[in-house]
Order: structure tokens, then C-alpha cells, then sequence
């Protein structure tokens, strides 16, 4: 046995506790090893049982001298009662409903208990204490009593008893053969215990201290892992070529002359980093993150331009057809007197708008689309997903002449492989990649995952926005509610209903659910209410997923940006499709119904479709189960309005795995909750690179590379 040997080739491993194991993640001896306890009791008070007091928590030793198992008739409880001697005293112990206990606990037995000492209707007695039994010789290596014991989080039917039984005997029989993968010198610096003596400490302490100490030792080591794999990750990066792209400072000033406002200093400086990084002969990896409505598709569009205009391609992919399509008609816009090609690529329709088409695009073939990619005639090309599937013999994949950059909006919604498709090689090396999102990274998070380096932060909304004015609407206040939506329209401002998610407990056919065609039927009950009862005055538009390419195209561009005034939707009634992304300024009241049913973060994505220009807007949450604990969350929408706040919030109610895409993979809890423990962070970090700096490839560290590169493959770095 070493510790990777799996948990199912424990011989005393019954298969129940297999799948508790499993069902805990817990799949190596290594695993079961790193399952650390998250507190301890202290029972190392050993007492005489003629010096035990009532009331006391301790520790008693002695022979059991009589033990029966009776019912107490009233309330049908089973009671085992025993008496414990020493040589001062006796002491009656008593167990409720563990009458199997008569058979593992015989008279003559000598026990080592702890507990609680009770006073009872006829005396003092020893209440449910945990046990074990003592042999000659062997008083001192006691697991579960008479000393500090470890109690672990009560999951999956994983006793703490069961626990310490199966840890001991694998530290017992490993013993000090586990190799250490924390170099001395480290352990030194820090005073570190070695590896099984911190392991032995955090299971079976010998004093509070020293299990405070092995788990400092941890927490380190699981940051320093994570910083390690962090900057082999960037040795990595600028070990690879990335096409050099000057700053082409002429037509970036020309771009930022032509906007109908003025950057934000953010914006700037956000612009700036890019273009700095992809001047360097290594492929940038920079995250560009600014809450919803800060403007990152323009800071997106600079980058874009310098590409193009050093003669390369770039491409930019965000998760929904809806959102590409207004990114191509924004885009263009922005673009459009820059003399550039720009494709767009959904997997439903291609179209292509050309230098030389002055004012419209036109439809062509995908294959024709991807011909054009390859052949370096499409100098920008816009996607969904559909750009990175296929590469087989139906759907081709996609290959560029001379990509330069890629662009990833709403990272978030992608998996890694899939950004990782993106980026695929061709002839002029790894193209820089820009990702985006408005899903905040705590600052921990930041510093330990993307270091300040690659970070880009836009830290203020442009000039001129009002703070959007959330109300969680109650059912009386319905009627009221829908007044002042008219009174908007009436102004000439629009407004977004965003359905319901379908209620989890809902009864739906699980194919129907999978399909999304509740969320439809939802959509189409709202859009009737709306378009014939509440609002019959005003244009209502209705918009799903489910509705043909062509048809979505239509609604949104007859809201966003109708071509008369007859045509405008003043009403968009939509699923949340429109969650990410979507800009249309004029609109200022998002109004969301069954608000309860969506996470804090989703809401805050669709409020963020609103107060995109000088015009108040409103957040109305519409919720259909009003109770103290969904006013309690929604609350936390209606005080802040900022994206970082409600991401801590998050934070705290999910942890810090879920930000990086780690939750999965088996880090201690321990090394999540490290993950908010900035000093730490900073410490790891230091260490990480001296070692790196020192041994690049780890080559004098084997013990430690081997630990590394398994964590690697564990995380997921992007
Ligand atoms: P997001 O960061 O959510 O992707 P967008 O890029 O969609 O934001 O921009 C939101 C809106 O703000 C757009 O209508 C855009 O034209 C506008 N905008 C961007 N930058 C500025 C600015 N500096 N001043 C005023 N409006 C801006
Ligand atoms: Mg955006």
C-alpha cells in the first residue's frame, strides 16, 4: 500500500463504507489522508472517578463490572446501563439506543471512556460517552478517547469513529515512509512539521497546538501547489510564440475619435494592458473583467482593430446567437470605417459583410465562410460555439490564415477545452487570447489564480449612469406596478419581461424540460397576459430560444434599433436568453417575474440589461412565493449594486471553488477555505517562485513534481 492505492483495495474496507467513500469523492488512501477533521474535543482529561465532578467533561478508565440493556417503557427508548470501577470509586455510565452495545462491552472489560458526567434522579452518571476498549500495555495509543479526538464533518453516513479506526491503521501501516513534497527548506522557513508527523497531528492531536501547526502546514501546501501550477502554467505560455502586434497607435486614436462618447479612464487602461501584452512575442492570456454595462465590448473592439490593422485575424466567440448578433451589428458600427471583413458564424445562419459591401451584409454558405477564414479573407470573424465544433468530415472545423487574437465574451458560459479549441494553433503560433466577463473574481481569488498581471480591471460605469432603483414588488403592489411600467413606455422608454424559471418542483416531462420548451410554454402564457390584458395600448414582442434564427433577429432588431416607428417593440417579453450581454440602451425597466426561482447573480446579469444609458432605470422583482427567507435574498439585489458585493455574498454561500472550477476536484476543504486568506496567498506565492527560480523544472524536487503536476491536472487554468 502506498498512498495511491485506491480505498477499494483496503481490505478493511467493507463495500457500504466504499460507496460512502466514493460518494464523498474520496477515492485514494491519499484522499482518505487529506479528509481532514474540522474541529476537535478535548478529552485529555483523564480523571479517578473519586475526583469527577458533575457536570465535567473528562475521561474515565477502569473494568466494566455489570452491563444490562432494558426499554423504557414510557418512551419505547432502549438504555444500556453499565458500572464502571476504579480503584476509588464506581460510576454508573449509561448509553441511550445503542442496545447492540450488550455485545461488543462484556463485564471484566477495561474501558477507556469520555463523556459528560450528568447528575440523574438516583445519582451521578456518565451520559453516552464514546469508548474503547483497553489492553495491557497498549494505555497509550488510544483513538477515540482520553486524549484530543478529531471529529470530521458528518457526511454521508461517515462516522468520526469510522474514520479515526480506518486513518489510524493507514498512518500505522505507512508510517513514515509518505514522502514529503514540501521542500526542507520551506519547512524550515516556516517551521513546518514534516509530512507524517503533521499528518498523525491533524488526526490525533497531541496538543491543540501542534494541530494548529500541522494545519498551517497544509493550508500552505495546497496554496503552494495551486501557485505552482500557476506559474509553470505561465513559464509555459512564454515558452510559446504569439504574433507581435505594434501598437498601431494612428488607427486606435482615429477609433476612439469616432466614438459617440468618451473612454472611461478604465477603459483605457484596460485598452492599454492589452495592447501592451500583445506586442510580446508570447500569447497574452489577460482577463478583462467589468461589471455589467462598463463597456468591455468596445475595449474588445480596440484590440480587434490593432489585429486586424497589423494584418492579422481575429476572432471573438460569446455564448449565445442573440449576443453575437449584436455584437456583428455593434461591431460593424464601430468598425465599419476601418475597411475591414467581418464574419459571422452561428451554426444556423453565416453572413459576411464586406469592405466592399458598403452598407449591408449578405448570407453565405458556411463552407464558403470557413474558405474564406482560411484563406485570410475574413479579417474578423464572430461566433457562437458552432465555431469551434466540428472538425470532422459533415462540419469542417474552423482554420484561420494568421489569427492573431481571440476573444472570449461571457467566459464564464465556456468550458476550458472549449476555449482551449479556440485557440488552436496555426502557422503564425498561439494566438493572444482576450476573455471577458462581468462575473467578478474576489480578490483573493485574483491575486492567486491570475496574479495582478494578467488582470485588467474596468472599475467604473461610464459617466452619466444612474444607479438602477431595485424594488421587490409584492402582490398588491402588482396593479401599481404595471401603472408606472406604462408611464415609462409613454415616454418612450422599453421595458424587458423576463419569465419565470420553470419552478423546480414543478412536475414536467423530463424531455420537455431538457429541451426547454416549459420555459417556452412560460413565455407565451406571460406574452398573451401582457399583449391582450395588461398592456393591450402598447407593441409587446416575445422572445425564446426556440423561435426560428430568423425570427429572433427580427425581434431584437425591432427593439434594439427598429427600422420605423411603427415597427418598435416597446415590450420585450423573453426566457433568459437574454441574460448576458444583450445592450439596449433606451430600455429602463427590466422587470422579472418569479424572481426567487434565479440565483443572485443571474439577477444581477438581467438588471444589468438596464441603466445602459443617462435615462433612470427600474429592477422590478416580481416573486410568486413571498416569504421572509426569498425576501431575505432578494434583499441583498435591492442594497447593493455592485457586481463584487453580491459576488462576495456568493462567495460565502458557495465557497471559492466554484470561481475556478475546483469544487469538483477533490482540494481539501481546508485549501478552499485558504483560498480567502490573503497573507497566505502571498506567502505560497513568494515561496512558489523562489523554488521555481531555483529549479525550473523541478527536476531536484521529484517528490514535489510528481505532486505538482497531478495537482495541474486536477485544476482547471486558463
Ligand atoms: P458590457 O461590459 O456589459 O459588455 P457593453 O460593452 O455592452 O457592456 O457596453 C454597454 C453600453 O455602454 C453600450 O451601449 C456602449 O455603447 C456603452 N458605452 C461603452 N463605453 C462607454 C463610455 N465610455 N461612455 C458611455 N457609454 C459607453
Ligand atoms: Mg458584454
Amino acid at each position: 500500500m502506498d498512498i495511491f492505492t485506491p480505498v477499494e483495495n483496503l481490505h478493511n474496507v467493507g463495500p457500504v463504507y466504499k460507496k460512502r467513500l466514493k460518494r464523498l469523492g474520496i477515492k485514494t488512501v491519499q484522499d482518505l489522508l487529506y479528509h481532514f477533521p474540522h474541529k476537535y474535543e478535548d478529552f485529555s482529561n483523564v480523571k479517578k472517578i473519586a475526583e469527577a465532578r458533575t457536570g465535567e467533561q473528562c475521561s474515565l478508565q477502569g473494568k466494566i463490572l455489570e452491563i444490562e440493556s432494558s426499554r423504557t417503557w414510557k418512551k419505547k427508548m432502549s438504555l444500556t446501563t453499565a458500572l464502571l470501577g476504579d480503584e476509588g470509586g464506581a460510576l454508573k455510565i449509561v448509553w441511550f439506543n445503542q442496545p447492540y452495545l450488550v455485545k461488543m462491552i462484556k463485564q471484566g472489560d477495561f474501558l477507556s471512556l469520555s463523556g459528560k458526567i450528568l447528575q440523574g434522579k438516583d445519582g451521578a452518571y456518565l451520559s453516552n460517552p464514546s469508548f474503547e476498549k483497553m489492553y495491557q500495555g497498549e494505555e497509550n495509543s488510544l483513538t477515540h478517547t482520553a486524549r484530543i479526538i478529531s471529529i470530521y464533518p458528518q457526511t454521508e453516513n461517515l462516522s468520526s469513529r469510522w474514520l479515526r479506526y480506518i486513518i489510524k491503521a493507514i498512518l500505522a501501516q505507512l508510517g513514515s515512509s509518505i514522502k514529503d513534497p514540501l521542500p526542507e527548506e520551506i519547512k524550515k522557513e516556516y517551521g513546518f512539521p514534516g509530512i507524517s508527523k503533521a499528518l498523525w497531528q491533524i488526526h490525533f492531536p497531541d496538543s491543540l497546538e501542534s494541530a494548529e501547526k500541522a494545519k498551517e502546514r497544509f493550508s500552505f501546501e495546497n496554496l503552494f501547489f495551486l501557485e505552482l501550477a500557476i506559474l509553470r502554467y505561465r513559464m509555459k505560455l512564454s515558452s510559446l510564440k504569439a504574433p507581435q502586434l505594434p501598437i498601431s497607435l494612428k488607427h486606435i486614436q482615429r477609433f476612439t475619435e469616432s466614438l459617440p462618447f468618451k473612454l472611461t479612464d478604465s477603459q483605457r487602461k484596460s485598452a492599454w494592458q492589452i495592447l501592451k501584452d500583445s506586442e510580446k512575442p508570447r500569447p497574452m492570456n489577460r482577463l478583462l473583467q467589468g461589471d455589467v454595462g462598463s463597456g468591455k465590448t468596445v475595449v474588445a473592439a480596440i484590440a480587434v482593430l490593432n489585429a486586424v490593422k497589423n494584418g492579422y485575424q481575429a476572432v471573438l466567440m460569446a455564448p449565445t446567437e442573440v449576443l453575437v448578433k449584436q455584437h456583428f451589428n455593434t461591431i460593424w458600427k464601430l468598425l465599419n470605417n476601418f475597411k475591414m471583413d467581418i464574419g459571422l458564424l452561428t451554426g444556423k445562419e453565416d453572413k459576411f459583410f464586406s469592405k466592399k459591401l458598403k452598407t449591408d451584409s449578405i448570407e453565405i454558405s458556411r463552407k464558403k465562410l470557413l474558405e474564406k477564414a482560411k484563406e485570410g479573407e475574413i479579417d474578423f470573424l464572430i461566433g457562437t460555439h458552432a465555431l469551434i465544433q466540428g472538425g470532422g468530415k459533415r462540419s469542417p472545423g474552423i482554420r484561420f490564415k494568421n489569427l492573431a487574437l481571440a476573444v472570449v465574451d461571457e467566459q464564464h458560459r465556456f468550458g476550458v477545452e472549449q476555449r482551449a479549441k479556440l485557440l488552436a494553433d496555426d502557422s503564425s503560433g498561439t494566438p493572444h487570447l482576450l476573455s471577458m466577463t462581468a462575473t467578478p473574481i474576489p480578490r483573493t481569488l485574483a491575486l492567486t489564480v491570475y496574479g495582478d498581471l494578467d488582470l485588467s480591471l474596468i472599475t467604473e460605469l461610464p459617466k452619466g449612469r444612474k444607479k438602477i432603483i431595485t424594488k421587490i414588488v409584492l402582490p398588491e403592489e402588482r396593479e401599481k406596478t404595471y401603472q408606472f411600467i406604462k408611464k415609462e413606455v409613454k415616454k418612450g422608454r422599453q421595458v424587458f419581461v423576463l419569465c419565470p424559471r420553470i419552478d423546480p418542483g414543478q412536475e414536467i416531462p423530463e424531455e420537455e424540460k431538457m429541451q426547454g420548451w416549459a420555459e417556452v410554454r412560460a413565455v407565451k402564457e406571460e406574452y398573451e397576459k401582457l399583449s391582450k390584458e395588461v398592456f393591450p395600448e402598447f407593441s409587446v414582442g416575445m422572445m425564446h430560444g426556440k423561435l426560428p434564427s430568423k425570427e429572433k433577429e427580427r425581434i431584437m432588431k425591432d427593439f434594439s434599433n427598429p427600422v420605423s416607428k411603427r415597427k418598435k417593440i416597446d415590450i420585450l417579453v423573453s426566457t433568459s436568453v437574454i441574460e448576458v450581454g444583450i445592450d439596449v440602451p433606451n430600455a429602463t425597466v427590466m422587470m422579472i417575474e418569479g424572481a426567487d426561482r434565479f440565483g443572485l447573480a443571474q439577477l444581477h446579469q438581467f438588471r444589468g440589461r438596464v441603466g445602459r444609458s443617462k435615462y433612470q432605470s427600474y429592477c422590478f422583482l416580481f416573486s410568486d412565493s413571498p416569504g421572509k427567507k426569498t425576501e431575505m435574498r432578494l434583499k441583498a439585489l435591492v442594497d447593493t449594486d455592485s457586481g463584487f458585493k453580491l459576488a462576495e455574498k456568493d462567495l460565502e454561500i458557495r465557497g471559492p471553488g466554484d470561481f475556478i472550477g475546483i469544487r469538483q476536484s477533490g482540494i481539501a476543504d481546508l485549501a478552499m477555505k485558504s483560498l480567502g486568506n490573503v497573507e497566505l496567498i502571498e506567502k505560497t506565492r513568494k515561496a512558489a517562485k523562489e523554488i521555481i527560480e531555483k529549479d525550473h523544472d523541478l527536476r531536484n524536487h521529484p517528490v514535489l513534481r510528481e505532486k505538482a503536476d497531478i495537482f495541474q491536472k486536477m485544476i482547471h487554468l486558463e
